[in-house]
């Protein structure tokens, strides 16, 4: 397969149906963390390939945090896989949404829905990301707390990172545990995520990542411009970086 090298499953973690953290090692260049590959499978002797971010930072093992979509081409089969099967992991990592994109800010939000929680991951297992923000904001949605993922490890860089880290989950099914109920959009527009924070989400200190449903990125983009924040382009900086799974 051209531009692919051959991988093999080192380990899988389930967290809940359909939802797993793949482990694969694969010879694949160098990388930043918020970058993704492509992973394939031959399916019917053809090469099924999607992206996927790298939710390892580089150095470690590489990391999937992924999800069936049941109706999918390749999930369905990507999700099943046992430890030492094959997988095609495309060598040239790729993709933008990465720190070195990043503007100087003071806090930085990390706001993800779903599996878009992979890359910031990667991010906050590396250094970069305590040395230039004061406060590193994680928020997480989905919408059953059985897809909260990543919790305890969370929890632990919280405790190493004394008021530098918060975590927000938020579960749109209904209210559950310490989690917010709703969406992440809605929690912005009412002003619900701040006073859970306890910090300010205004273009004066904060930088927004924002990955995963593309319908939140494109909503919630909308409700941050009617605050004065702007997307951010290489020419014209600005407060918000955005990375759409579909
Ligand atoms: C840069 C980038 C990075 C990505 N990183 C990840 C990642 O780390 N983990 C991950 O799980 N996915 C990630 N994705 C999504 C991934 O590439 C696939 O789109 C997804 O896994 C579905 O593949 P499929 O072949 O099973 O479904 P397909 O046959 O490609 O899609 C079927 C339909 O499902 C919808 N869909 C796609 N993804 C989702 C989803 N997550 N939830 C609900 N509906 C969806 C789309 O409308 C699509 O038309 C990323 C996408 C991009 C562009």
């Amino acid at each position: 397969m051209n531009g692919f090298a051959e991988g093999r499953v080192t380990a899988r973690r389930d967290w809940a149906p359909g939802l797993i953290t793949l482990t694969v090692d694969a010879p694949v260049e160098p990388f930043v963390a918020g970058q993704f590959v492509s992973l394939g499978l031959e399916l019917d002797r053809q090469l099924v390939r999607r992206s996927y971010s790298i939710a390892s930072p580089p150095g470690a093992a590489l990391e999937f945090y992924l999800k069936e979509v049941p109706e999918g081409a390749l999930t369905p089969r990507l999700t099943r896989l046992s430890v030492g099967e094959k997988v095609w992991v495309e060598r040239k990592p790729q993709g933008f949404f990465t720190l070195a994109y990043v503007p100087p800010a003071r806090d930085i939000w990390f706001i993800a829905t779903g599996t878009g929680l992979g890359p910031f991951i990667a991010m906050l297992r590396g250094t970069e990301v305590w040395q230039r923000f004061e406060h590193v904001n994680v928020v997480h949605g989905v919408r059953h707390a059985q897809h909260l993922s990543y919790g305890d490890e969370l929890a632990s860089l919280a405790a190493a990172h004394p008021g530098a880290l918060s975590y927000t989950s938020l579960v749109s099914g209904g209210p559950n545990g310490s989690a917010l109920s709703g969406r992440v959009t809605t929690a912005v527009a009412n002003g619900t995520l701040e006073q859970s924070v306890g910090q300010l989400l205004d273009a004066e200190r904060s930088h927004l990542m924002l990955c995963g449903n593309p319908d939140m990125i494109l909503e919630l983009t909308m409700v941050l411009t009617l605050r004065g924040l702007r997307k951010h382009r290489m020419r014209t900086p600005g407060h918000i970086s955005a990375e759409k799974y579909w």
